[in-house]
């Protein structure tokens, strides 16, 4: 799948949003910078991250914070290990 935005394209919103906590559990963003939601690209129908947008509901979601915070913890001990 290409596309003329050259952003990563994900096949479903699932998959998507996953990627986005991913991404903030492996990049730790400030309130206002890098990836904020997803949205459905008019180009290739696939799904981009976007930093225009307010935050995902799914990265408000509380189950969501436990889990980027944990896994935060787990990647800081895999740094440190390393
Ligand atoms: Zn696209």
């Amino acid at each position: 799948m290409s596309c003329p935005s050259h952003k990563r394209a994900y096949v479903s919103r699932e998959q998507s949003e996953e990627a986005l906590i991913q991404h903030h559990i492996h990049f730790h963003h400030g309130e206002n910078n890098g990836p904020t939601n997803v949205y459905q690209c008019d180009h290739c129908g696939g799904w981009h991250f976007t930093s225009k947008a307010p935050l995902a509901a799914i990265l408000q979601e509380e189950e969501t914070q436990k889990r980027i915070k944990k896994e935060r913890i787990a990647a800081d001990w895999e740094r440190k290990l390393r």
